[in-house]
């Protein structure tokens, strides 16, 4: 940086703090500063507009305009050469704004007079907050050096911006136009389950105060020790740290490696050569990166941001000499509001403490939602504003299950979370109860009830359900996971971990069921118009084989000597089962010629999900060693109806005529073929669903861990004879959904349910 340019800013950074720190009105102090800018900048006019509501920029201060427009106007984010600095987060130089194509033309403002523009975004915490701008008469190229000045300045306003002093002058004008505070929010759920605590909000920023320094070999060394202490503190956490096993342990692993990584530390080194703090300088490095990467298409490298605001923020911490850990030591239940997280923030916390964890930002495939939810914490996500909102301290009480964050909770609703928290716990006692009793049905049919498991932190239910087995093993969850796709080394030991807790009992391994709802970061996806029915699962592997070819060599090298059961998902017909069948026993043959130690049985079986194959059984039947029915995937394509919206959700039901129809055709067939039939989709985790499949026959359920107990109890309680015997009588209704005679019929029967 020029130091001519540094000196000018350090002198209007000086006056800045002066009008922040004075003792005038909010109103006064922003158009005092704004008036700043133009004087400095020599320009003609100036602007500040701040974001209400994360949707809008109101202009707060202004001077060379229409004095009336000052908090009476506003814009769209998004809308305008303003609006799309907001949006876009970049800072613009236009010569002529009335060359501009974005440029909105808005007669109450006042800009005839004006040609040329410089404006910048405030940014705080990743996300826009407010726009500097300033206006010249003339034809103007505004010069670097200037662009470089106002960023400096807008760092400074962004502190202000976020102060509880604006925050609270901000809300005052929102409740004046009816946007007050609300008092709950619905997000999106990204790990089930309730909790009640008060908030901790994760805020671990530092405010950066000074910018440039005063001796930049003294700066340098206070970052090569700021940065060697976090260093040092992490390797110790994570070696200490429970959270350390499983898949999550890549995940950690590899978040130690960014904060290790030398091109970052070195990047904020040069900018302290330059001139600023070493705080500013790991802020700058940011915005440095975040131009860099949040304009990619690339999903993994997106994410990746998030990992690097958190190692951020983290030596930000160290430097700042605050790297204490988050001081809720002397609360016992915590709720954590955090705009985002990265996977080693929830080591700060005693992870037992944290009853739930809300992100504003946050998607399944982020890594510190995986973490939480192998640990049982449930977690919401996509929550505007929230964590502005939300103090330390207030009261939350969060529904996992549906996404929703209740803000100081009435007694009704703290009653209605207690009460499913305290029916979760019963059903783990309830759960230990029968751990050792039969799933036997009162005719003495035995069910074998498998689990379905998809992270490490399933394989608990292994031992607290004494369960048969793993009948599914949805093998994309740890691709998800992963920073990259797994080669066949790392697929082996992820499914050598599962064979090991697996023990003797049987395991279904499915193949790479990806795309639609499931997607790997590090992947690419085009666009589709209809991604539920587009190119996903076994379209995919059997398009891309090398990815089968690898998954499959992996799955017979990690089951040597043991028994391997291979299921194939979405086959829409036979021969797309027997092309994948034949990969994998190719990969068998290819095996067999280079060791001798390979499984001592294979299985090939196939998900019954695609409504096509049930039409083409009788032949699928003779090839197939089991079949497994997806009743999730078959429901949807069933009734064409997408799983994931709501707004269909209560329109088709499974208890219903056609699908019972369908259910019972797939389990008749298989049976009088001799082929294991179960099934692994959602219905079979549902006891009264449950109740009905056992009637049509099947003797074979993988369900969710969490439901292993419900189930078990209606196994114990349910006669199969007299079931069968009753949903015969039902499939000739012409009612929508069979659920409510199903319901009446298990509660005359003493079938347990509920
Ligand atoms: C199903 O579709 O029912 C199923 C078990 O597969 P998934 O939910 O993983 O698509
Ligand atoms: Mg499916």
């Amino acid at each position: 940086m020029v130091a001519q340019v540094k000196n000018k800013a350090l002198d209007m950074l000086k006056m800045l703090k002066k009008i922040i720190g004075s003792k005038l009105n909010m109103s006064a102090k922003l158009n005092k500063a704004t008036k700043l800018l133009a004087e400095q900048f020599e320009c003609d006019a100036a602007a500040c507009y701040l974001v209400l509501d994360d949707n809008y920029l109101e202009l707060f201060a202004a001077c060379g305009f229409n004095a009336k427009i000052t908090n009476n106007l506003t814009l769209r984010v998004g809308d305008g050469i303003i609006g799309g600095i907001a949006m876009s987060k970049r800072t613009t130089t236009v010569e002529n704004i009335w060359q501009h194509p974005d440029f909105l033309y808005r007669a109450e403002v006042g800009e005839e007079k004006y040609k040329s523009f410089l404006g910048t975004p405030i940014i705080r915490w990743g996300r826009s907050i407010g726009v500097l701008c300033l206006y010249k008469k003339d034809l103007y190229n505004f010069k670097k050096s200037e662009v470089d000045a106002l960023e400096t300045l807008a760092m400074a306003f962004a502190e202000w911006v976020a102060s509880d002093e604006m925050r609270e002058y901000k809300n005052a004008f929102m409740q004046k136009r009816g946007q007050a505070t609300r008092d709950s929010y619905k997000g999106m759920s990204l790990s089930r389950g309730f909790g009640i605590g008060p908030a901790v909000v994760h805020r671990r920023r530092q405010i950066i105060n000074k910018i440039f320094a005063d001796d930049k070999d003294d700066e340098l060394k206070r970052l090569a020790q700021a940065h060697a202490k976090m260093n040092a503190d992490l390797d110790k956490k994570f070696n200490e740290s429970k959270l350390g096993l499983g898949e999550h342990a890549d995940i950690l692993d590899a978040y130690r490696m960014f904060a290790k990584d030398k091109g970052w530390y070195n990047k904020i080194a040069g900018h302290v050569d330059g001139g600023l703090t070493a705080e500013a300088a790991v802020e700058r490095a940011y915005e440095d990166m975040w131009n860099r990467l949040s304009a990619t298409q690339d999903t993994y490298l997106k994410e990746r941001l998030h990992d690097l605001r958190d190692v951020a923020d983290r030596l930000l911490a160290y430097l700042s000499g605050d790297n204490t850990d988050i001081k809720a030591a002397n609360l016992n239940e915590i709720v954590i509001v955090a705009q985002t997280m990265g996977p080693a923030d929830l080591m700060d916390y005693d992870y037992h403490k944290i009853k739930a964890l809300i992100l504003e930002e946050g998607t399944p495939t982020m890594h510190v939602a995986i973490v939480a939810k192998a640990l049982g914490i449930p977690v919401v996500s996509k929550i505007k504003g929230i964590y502005k909102e939300i103090k330390t301290g207030e009261i939350l009480a969060v529904d996992g299950d549906n996404g929703v964050v209740y803000v100081r909770p009435s007694d009704k609703t703290i009653e209605k979370i207690k009460a499913n928290i305290a029916e979760r716990e019963r059903l783990a006692v309830q759960l230990l109860e029968l751990k050792n009793l039969p799933a036997k049905t009162l005719d003495k049919k035995r069910i074998n009830m498998y689990i379905n498991v998809g992270l490490n932190f399933d394989l608990d239910y292994l031992e607290t359900t004494n369960c048969d087995g793993i009948g599914l093993y949805r093998t994309e969850i740890p691709f998800m996971a992963a920073e990259k796709m797994p080669d066949v080394e790392h697929q082996i030991a992820y499914y050598n971990n599962l064979l090991d807790r697996a023990g003797n009992k049987k395991v279904v391994f499915r193949s790479l069921d990806v795309g639609s709802d499931k997607l790997l970061p590090y992947w690419t996806y085009s666009g589709e118009e209809n991604p539920a029915i587009g190119w996903r699962s076994i379209r995919i592997t059997l398009d891309r084989r090398a990815i089968l070819r690898q998954q499959m060599r992996a799955f017979i090298r990690a089951a040597k000597g043991k028994e391997l059961n291979v299921m194939f998902p979405m086959i829409a017909n036979l021969a797309e089962f027997k092309e994948a069948k034949e990969t994998l026993m190719l990969e068998l043959e290819k095996e067999k010629r280079r060791s001798k130690d390979i499984p001592s049985k294979v299985n090939v079986g196939l998900m019954i999900e695609v409504p096509s194959v049930v039409f083409q059984l009788d032949a699928i039947l003779k090839e197939a060693d089991f079949i497994s029915v997806g009743t999730n995937d078959l429901a949807q394509f069933m009734f064409a109806c997408d799983r994931t919206n709501n707004r269909l959700a209560e329109r088709y039901d499974v208890l219903s005529v056609p699908f019972l129809r369908i259910m019972q055709e797939i389990v008749v067939k298989a049976n009088y073929a001799n082929v294991t039939c179960s099934v692994c989709g959602e219905m079979a985790s549902n006891p009264i669903e449950a109740m009905v499949l056992i009637g049509l026959g099947y003797r074979n359920l993988s369900i969710s861990g969490a439901a292993f107990g419900k189930v078990k109890k209606m196994i114990r309680s349910a006669n199969t004879v007299l079931l069968a015997d009753y949903i015969q009588t039902l499939l000739d209704y012409n009612q929508r959904t069979l659920r409510p005679q199903l319901i009446a019929y298990a509660q005359d029967h003493g079938i347990e349910i509920f």
